[in-house]
């Protein structure tokens, strides 16, 4: 990316694309591209200096046992933020930290309710899953979904409801910042309620969402990301709610698209978003990649994107990470899950459960070894904080059952339980531009502790299936 661009966002970047003169918006947007632009910092294991300015040097122990019972004694002994706490969490049995995780996720799902909602009928400003109020809903679903709270499953159809109306003239299309997302989950809130009628109404919502011609394929705002809300659907709603006939004439959209910028026998598939070849999950290749191996693809489909994972894996950076561009391939800075090593581990991972290949899997256990010395962030959310670097690790778990996957994700969830807090309100951790969302603040935080509950059955939120 161009230097003169520091001050440019997601905000100008959307607005160019539509073919609008470059200007903000009133709505709050994503920012992950904001990181790419501070320090040029290497993640060479090597400069531990130089490290330290964007994440914290990783001191916890490569695993901890955990105990057969809970000493609850000692508790008053050990202050919170401390080696000592931390390693108690470590060595808590898992029950009890789960509860304890439980308890701290509830209270943070209270917080963003009374910050992003609070008294209902107010309108909403933003409605994206990824910076708004539909966020909040998100993560109220999943709560519902652990405590089976209905009092959490009745708001969220509340909020989904007040997005539904702040987002009517919306042309976005995606899960994550477009309609799609909204009606989505309001079709699958509906089902939990019971409520045929609404069902109905966010299902035909749905179907009259049009894909603009000139759309880009990327995860937040284009093909990709819409793709992924037919999938939500037909996942939760029932198999063939979205036609796959539908679905594949948007899947060829992609393929012809993929394939103009791709080399074969080099990179099969390669798209554009601004002018920037990017390679990460929010607004690149992996995203796009990651989601088409949820679909149905014809043997050439398949061997494109094999191949486009194994030129990535042939090209990642020394130090084991990933470009966060085609243009962008000496900076090793970025792990995050909107750039680097952590969105990577999450496709290879579907790589190597769909196609057996070792190839991946251990391509996906370097990258992950990348996100345990490089990935403790500065930041707490999922996009680009230590909330979505540990999905890295349960991703990893469900594939291998390996236990050392799981004590990695929960040392990553245990120095957020034990420390996010004190370092947000001191400054030594930035909160997320946007301190209540799901994918920039807290919210996301919550959402992994809730995840952690189930481990076998998480997923990185509108990500993973
Ligand atoms: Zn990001």
């Amino acid at each position: 990316m161009h230097a003169t661009l520091a001050c440019t966002s997601h905000v100008q970047r959307r607005d160019a694309f539509r073919g609008e003169p470059w200007r903000f918006t009133s709505q709050p947007l994503p920012h992950c591209l904001l990181p790419s632009l501070e320090l040029r910092q290497n993640c060479s294991l090597n400069e531990e200096e130089k490290m330290a300015d964007r994440f914290f040097p990783n001191t916890m122990p490569d695993f901890v046992a955990e105990t057969a019972t809970a000493v609850e004694e000692e508790e008053a002994t050990v202050a919170q933020g401390s080696e000592d706490s931390l390693m108690k969490l470590l060595s808590m049995p898992y029950a009890t930290l789960s509860e304890r995780l439980k308890r701290a996720a509830l209270d943070v799902k209270e917080s963003l309710v009374i910050e992003t909602w609070g008294l209902p009928g107010q309108r909403v400003e933003d409605y994206t899953l990824y910076t708004g109020t539909l966020g909040t809903a998100f993560l109220l679903f999943k709560s519902y979904q652990v405590t089976n709270n209905k009092n959490d499953l009745h708001l969220c159809s509340e909020i989904v409801k007040a997005c539904d109306s702040a987002s009517s003239y919306s042309r976005d299309v995606t899960f994550i910042c477009g309609r799609a997302g909204i009606c989505a989950l309001g079709a699958v809130v509906a089902k939990h309620t019971g409520n045929d009628q609404l069902l109905n109404y966010y299902l035909n919502q749905f179907k009259e969402i049009k894909l603009p011609k000139d759309i880009p394929n990327e995860l937040l705002y284009g093909r990709a990301g819409f793709l992924w809300a037919c999938l939500y659907l037909n996942k939760h709603v029932g198999e063939g709610t979205i036609p796959s006939t539908y679905i594949g004439t948007v899947v060829n959209e992609i393929m012809k698209e993929g394939r103009t910028l791709g080399v074969k026998r080099r990179c099969p598939l390669m798209f554009e978003w601004y002018g920037e070849k990017s390679w990460g999950a929010a607004h690149g290749l992996v995203g796009i990649m990651h989601v088409l191996m949820h679909l149905k693809l014809i043997p050439d489909e398949v061997e494109d994107v094999k191949g486009t994972l194994k030129y990535m894996i042939k090209n990642r950076f020394p130090s084991g990470n990933y470009p966060s561009s085609e243009e962008d391939s000496k900076r090793d800075v970025l792990v995050h899950w909107c750039h680097g090593a952590p969105g990577m581990t999450l496709a290879l991972v579907k790589a190597a459960e769909l196609f057996g290949d070792k190839e991946f899997l251990e391509a996906a256990v370097d990258a992950a070894e990348v996100v345990w010395n490089c990935g403790l962030l500065r930041r707490v959310g999922i996009c680009h904080g230590i909330s979505g670097n540990a999905y890295v690790f349960l991703s990893l778990y469900r594939l291998t059952g390996h236990a050392e996957f799981l004590y990695r994700a929960k040392a990553f969830a245990c120095f957020l339980l034990d420390r996010a807090h004190t370092l947000m309100s001191s400054g030594h951790m930035h909160g997320g531009d946007n301190p209540y969302s799901l994918f920039e603040g807290t919210g996301g935080m919550a959402y992994l502790f809730l995840d952690m509950i189930e481990p076998t059955s998480a997923g990185f939120p509108a990500y993973e299936l």
